[in-house]
């Protein structure tokens, strides 16, 4: 089944095409990896698919449903959640305010943060402040609060940056747990993590779609050993 379909995708920002005509689809319970050089326009498309940005042209369809234009808040509603590069912790918050914030209108608050602090492992962590939590735990955090809400699909913009390898092993194994029930789109520099957790993977090389399959064809795509992987 198909989660997400993107169909010719365009958004210029002062004449430079960021997203040039971009076609993406995600397969319900996939874990999809957006891939290509800095600049390739990897933000822009899931800015667009996240509704924080609208295109100049093209269509998105979720769950069958066209949500060209409806805004960011109304997407989260429908399940899907985005995590941002850069982080969006409140910093003088508790671990569990932050995550009650994600939540807001939960019916039972207390268990539904617990329940998510559950999910990441973050349990003990709860009353300390987010703000003077380790890198690696402020990241977790912002995970924690994207899953909260259950989302049918999860966007990830870069979230192994700045983690030291014992805790990408642990976020590997996390993203790993939330799939078929979550869908997950990951951009992601780092190829190690991108070709051991990636159903399928997407190029994007100057806001084009290079290439789209397995991590197998991908990596076979004299495309994308030219332009991105140098000959890997
Ligand atoms: P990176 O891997 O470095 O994060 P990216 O693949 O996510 O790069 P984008 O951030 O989407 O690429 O940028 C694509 C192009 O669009 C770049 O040339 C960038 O300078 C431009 N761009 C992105 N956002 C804006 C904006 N708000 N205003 C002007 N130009 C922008």
């Amino acid at each position: 089944m198909t989660l997400l379909e993107a169909r010719g995708l365009q958004r210029h920002f002062g004449g430079i095409p960021a997203v040039d005509g971009v076609d993406l689809t995600l397969r319900a319970g996939e874990i999809h990896a957006l891939i290509g050089p800095n600049g390739a326009g990897k933000t822009t498309l899931v800015s667009l698919l996240s509704g924080r940005i609208t295109p100049q042209a093209g269509r998105i369809l979720f769950a069958g449903e066209d949500i060209t234009a409806l805004p960011a808040h109304r997407r989260v509603a429908k399940g899907i959640a985005y995590t941002f590069q850069i982080t969006s912790i409140y910093p003088r918050l508790t671990v569990f305010d932050n995550v009650a914030l994600a939540l807001r209108d939960s019916r039972d608050l207390p268990r539904a943060v617990g329940a998510a602090l559950a999910r990441t492992g973050l349990q003990a962590l709860a009353g300390e402040t987010a703000g003077e939590l380790s890198y690696g735990h402020q990241r977790l955090l912002e995970l924690t609060m994207g899953l909260a809400l259950k989302p049918r699909l999860l966007i990830l913009d870069e979230p192994t940056q700045g983690l030291a390898n014992e805790d990408i092993a642990g976020f590997k194994a996390l993203v790993r747990s939330l799939v078929p029930e979550t869908t997950v789109l990951l951009i992601e520099h780092n190829m190690e993590v991108v070709m051991d957790l990636a159903d399928r993977i997407t190029v994007l090389n100057f806001g084009r779609s290079l290439a789209s399959g397995t991590p197998a064809e991908v990596r076979a795509n004299a495309d994308v050993q030219a332009a991105y992987l140098g000959g890997d």
